[in-house]
């Protein structure tokens, strides 16, 4: 059994579009563990062009963790949010990308798998490779085969384009606080993703007393973070900020 795990970013969109016209062989499953919290772009992306996936013969499945949300009791538990009791700083473990994206890819994959095993193409370009991990469960082997094809993110791109392709924008969780100056910026400009991550980030504040939790590693409150460029508060400089925050390390998250 050979399945794709789609997050609907560049890398793996790309190549569930190589899957679909040719370029790489037939898959039995394109499946997107749906985090129910992705921004606005990727689920109209995802409508967009979900039915031009299964025209051309992919087998698309949504998957998802009904129990997602971070305002339950536990939820907000799972996001590596910043913590601060006014003295000490810290981050609490990351769980949301098992919780959220693995675990119900991997209840599909048992549920349809029929004993045999199970290998799972996951988008790591080039210019990611760091993020290529072995499988931690022994049915389930992954493989990377932009990493086999040489394609950086980059190169995913132009493939999509010179395919007329649209290309996806950047996926993740609205709220998640792996995200970069940049990139809540671009939060910021969809009125909806903004507001559902003000949402969570007040939500989860007081729930690990006695430490308060923040998205934002300034912990401070969303709403209340200048996100301006440097440019923008009139400093010339290279904005050097928008690189000092990790990406989420896992291979299926941010793709
Ligand atoms: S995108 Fe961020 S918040 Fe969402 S599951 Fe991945 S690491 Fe967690």
């Amino acid at each position: 059994m050979i399945v794709i795990s789609l997050g609907w970013g560049v890398q793996s969109f790309a190549l569930a579009a190589m899957s679909a016209l040719g370029e790489l062989p037939p898959v039995d499953a394109v499946i997107h563990s749906d985090t129910l919290h992705e921004r606005n772009g990727t689920y109209d992306f995802a409508k967009r062009w979900t039915p031009w996936l299964i025209e051309h013969g992919v087998n698309v499945v949504t998957v998802y963790n009904k129990n997602a949300s971070p305002t339950n009791e536990w939820g907000g538990l799972y996001l590596p949010a910043f913590t601060s009791n006014g003295i000490t700083d810290g981050q609490l473990r990351r769980q949301c990308t098992y919780a959220w994206k693995v675990a119900p890819m991997r209840k599909w994959l048992q549920a349809h798998r029929n004993g045999e095993t199970v290998e799972q193409w996951l988008g790591i370009s080039l210019d990611e490779a760091r993020r290529a991990k072995p499988s931690d469960v022994k049915y389930i082997v992954n493989r990377w085969p932009l990493l086999e094809m040489k394609l950086t993110r980059a190169g995913c791109k132009a493939w999509l384009l010179s395919n007329g392709i649209e290309v996806p924008p950047k996926s993740s969780c609205t709220f998640c606080p792996y995200h970069n100056q940049a990139a809540w910026r671009d939060v910021k400009a969809s009125p909806e993703d903004w507001a559902e991550a003000i949402a969570f980030d007040r939500a989860i504040r007081d729930k690990r007393p006695p430490f308060d939790l923040f998205v934002h590693p300034s912990r401070i409150p969303l709403e209340d973070i200048d996100l301006r460029t440097r440019q923008e508060m009139g400093q010339l400089e290279l904005d050097w900020d928008d690189e000092i925050f990790e990406s989420c390390p896992e291979g299926v998250c941010m793709l």
